[in-house]
């Protein structure tokens, strides 16, 4: 984001905790997160905006709102996102209007974004809490990208160059979890979920 830029949440206010989880693509992020929505209520997952083609079985509005380029370059623009950046040569970001009234709302929020972007987040909000999910290695996760069978092989390619990176990038993050047994990390993530919220599953 440019630094010329007004800043959008400049004067947001931040009740409840503000969750960034990171992981390189095929790590196992979406199923974690999933399952942290499914157990914690209280938590509210912030629904992205992405320039990428929706992929089979993703719904617009819960998995992602797609817009397309010109739209989101507008929306850099005139100062709408809490943080963006371009992933994958896609562009993602945070609404900072929708991002606003969750933090208005009180509610725990979720944002599952990139390493560029848990950067800009951090900064702004030093409070948030940062997880970082490793996968157990690269082999691992590139053998993860190839079963879920939704990109195709110069996706995963690009996939596997830009996961280097974004590990290199981690040491920012306040915890990382290796996602190695699914349940071990689900139990990782929860334990941290409580300890920062101070809420047990289902607490709604
Ligand atoms: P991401 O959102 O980080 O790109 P996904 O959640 O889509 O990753 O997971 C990538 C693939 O790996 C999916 O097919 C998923 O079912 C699988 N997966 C996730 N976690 C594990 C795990 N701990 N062990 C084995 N496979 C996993
Ligand atoms: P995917 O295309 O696999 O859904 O996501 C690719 C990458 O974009 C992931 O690392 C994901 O965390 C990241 N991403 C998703 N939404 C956002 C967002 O709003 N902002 C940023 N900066 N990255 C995002």
């Amino acid at each position: 984001m440019s630094d010329l830029m007004a800043d959008p949440m400049s004067d947001a206010p931040q009740k409840g905790a503000l969750f960034i989880v990171s992981a390189p693509s095929g790590a196992g992020k979406t199923t974690l997160c999933n399952a942290l929505q499914s157990r914690f209520k209280s938590l509210a997952y912030s629904v992205s905006h992405t320039t990428r083609s929706p992929r089979e079985n993703e719904v617009n509005g819960q998995d992602y709102f797609f817009i397309s380029k010109e739209m989101f370059e507008d929306k850099i623009r005139n100062g709408k996102w809490a943080e963006w950046a371009k992933v994958h040569d896609n562009y993602y970001g945070t609404c900072a209007e929708k991002l606003n009234e969750m933090l208005s709302s009180g509610r725990h929020i979720l944002l599952d974004i990139d390493v560029a972007g848990a950067a800009q987040i951090k900064s702004r909000f030093p409070e948030s809490i940062a997880i970082f999910i490793m996968p157990p290695s690269i082999e691992i996760l590139e053998s993860r990208l190839r079963s879920r069978g939704t990109d195709k092989e110069e996706e995963i390619l690009k996939r596997i160059a830009h996961a280097h990176k974004e590990i290199a990038g981690s040491d920012f993050y306040d915890h990382i979890v290796v996602n190695d047994r699914l349940d071990d990390a689900i139990k990782a993530l929860s334990g941290l979920i409580r300890k920062y919220t101070g809420d047990d599953e289902k607490h709604v």
